[in-house]
């Protein structure tokens, strides 16, 4: 199934993956880091399991990521 993964530490806040993709993204009023919706905490990332329909949205919020910290793993 494919995935989404987010080392949330080195966010930004930059908005970028929440004008890609609002439904998954959303930045945090507490620290003002952006958070995966829906997302489980691993050891140091965040992951969240999606359909094969919410990749493409996922993908241009992971390209355009300034510090390159969303990864979209398809298999
Ligand atoms: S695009 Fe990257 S740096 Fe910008 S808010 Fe999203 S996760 Fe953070």
């Amino acid at each position: 199934m494919p995935k989404i993964i987010h080392y949330r530490e080195r966010c930004i806040g930059c908005n970028s993956c929440v004008e890609h993709a609002s439904d998954y993204w959303k930045i945090s009023n507490a620290d003002g880091k952006s958070c995966l919706l829906g997302a489980e905490k691993k050891k140091d990332c965040f992951v969240r399991s999606i359909s094969t329909v919410e990749i493409a949205a996922n993908k241009r919020a992971a390209q355009d990521c300034p510090v390159h910290i969303i990864h979209v793993v398809e298999d």
